[in-house]
């Protein structure tokens, strides 16, 4: 998606900026810059008319200086391994930022799950879980929901695991549904967590959250709750959109009802009563106070960055912002609060499944909210003071931490042999 830098040019130059700044010698450059695995699988996939074809799995582990690899399993047409390699570089150094005990992984598979049935996503899913086995497990590797994939996922892949292990293995996926084992509140986490973050954006800026204009592109898991929570707490969600396009109204959208319309068989946003359709380019440039990327990375680029209106850049989406893009709206004063703090909420809770998970002792949602808030906050006080301090983004103050604690954590346990 989108122009110039691909998510993997991007993460090694937001890399090299960190380690500039933290003055790292080049040989750990070197060590955090290149994934620990990358394995590529066949996925074969019988259609239910009988027809075979052969699909492209992959699972990348970053980094496990700090723990077992934590990242989501992604199913998109377009999903390759510089996509995967990237995602799972980002989720290493989100998990150090927010201060829990994992290295970075991501998978997927190149497919579109639109296109597949049911029983064919079942099949695809238990095929691509069975060839990762290898790598992944509770003390390995802990896949979860991303991109095309969902709570049923998780359960699809739990249950290969398990039925391969020979007992009930929770703890090796989160994003799981409750009956199985999931968390009270992993569904709106990474949702909450963005609002969390927004919020502490604009309180810095001393601007009232409360009748802001927003703009979300990606109605889906994270983006969907994300305009809920929005709206629920008094911001007016103007535009949201998918795959398909965007709506907008300038009045603002009830996202409550526009879920619902989704739930009720509509396969867009577009189209809703009521609202104007626009683009997915042009709702990336409405005249709003927060725009909240929630699809795909790369939309935010050299190419449209000037033409960015909103106060306040907050990544749902990983990755949605290219380094070129990053210094333009740097220069035009717009703030961009980064990817690895704003959806951090996800692997937080994903976190607290698992813990759940190995303790077999379950916690209330409230007590899953509350401490992801405590998460949330103190990773945004510590970027933001950090940013301060330094005199840089909130970006490189992020991966200056991130990536800070995955290098002190090799250098405290040597490299062996
Ligand atoms: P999802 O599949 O539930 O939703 C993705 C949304 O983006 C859908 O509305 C889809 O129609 C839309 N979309 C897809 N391609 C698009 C395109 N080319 N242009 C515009 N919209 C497009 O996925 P999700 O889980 O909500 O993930 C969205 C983003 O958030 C991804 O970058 C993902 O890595 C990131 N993220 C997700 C989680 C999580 O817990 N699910 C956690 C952290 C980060």
């Amino acid at each position: 998606m989108g122009s110039g830098q691909t998510a993997w040019e991007s993460a090694l130059i937001q890399l090299s900026n960190a380690v500039r700044e933290l003055g790292l010698d080049d040989g750990l450059h070197e060590l955090l810059a290149t994934p620990r695995r990358a394995l590529t699988v066949s996925v074969p996939l019988r259609y239910d008319d009988g027809h075979v074809e052969v699909l492209t799995g992959y699972r990348v582990q970053h980094n496990l200086a700090r723990g077992p690899a934590k990242g989501g399993v992604r199913y998109h047409p377009a999903t390759d391994i510089d996509e995967v390699k990237a995602l799972a570089m980002w989720m290493t150094w989100k998990c150090a930022l927010i201060g829990i005990p994992y290295g970075g992984a991501k998978g997927g598979v190149g497919v579109d799950p639109k296109l597949l049935s049911r029983n064919e996503l079942e099949r695809v899913t238990r095929r691509y879980a069975s060839e990762i086995i290898p790598i992944i497990g509770p003390e390995k590797d802990i896949p979860a929901p991303d991109v095309g994939t969902d709570e049923q996922t998780m359960a699809w892949m739990m249950d290969t695991y398990s039925v391969q292990t020979g007992y009930s293995v929770p703890g090796v996926v989160t994003g799981k549904p409750v009956a199985i084992g999931g968390s009270e509140g992993r569904g709106g986490a990474t949702s909450r967590g963005v609002m969390y973050s927004a919020f502490s954006a604009l309180r810095e800026a001393s601007v009232d959250y409360r009748g802001c204009t927003v703009a979300v592109q990606g109605f889906g898991k994270v983006g969907g709750l994300a305009a809920q929570f929005l709206h629920d707490a008094g911001c007016s969600v103007v535009a949201v959109s998918d795959v398909k396009g965007g709506i907008y109204n300038p009045r603002g959208l009830n996202p409550v009802a526009l879920l619902r319309h989704l739930r009720g068989g509509a396969d867009s946003v577009v189209g809703y009563p009521g609202t104007d359709t626009i683009t997915n380019d042009e709702l990336v440039e409405l005249d709003v106070d927060v725009l909240v990327p929630a699809a795909l990375e790369g939309v935010i680029t050299e190419e449209n960055a000037d033409r960015v209106k909103a106060r306040f850049v907050v990544e749902g989406a990983n990755g949605p912002t290219t380094p070129a893009a990053d210094e333009i709206l740097e220069k035009n004063g717009v703030v961009v609060v980064p990817d690895v703090l704003a959806n951090s909420g996800g692997v937080a809770v994903s976190y607290f499944e698992w813990v759940q998970d190995l303790q077999a002792y379950f916690w209330t949602e409230d007590e899953v909210n509350d401490r992801l808030k405590v998460l949330m906050d103190r990773a945004y006080t510590d970027v933001s003071g950090l940013a301060a301090e330094r005199g840089v983004s909130l970006r490189t103050a992020a991966q200056m931490i991130g990536v800070g604690r995955v290098a002190e954590a090799h250098r405290t346990r040597g490299l062996y042999p």
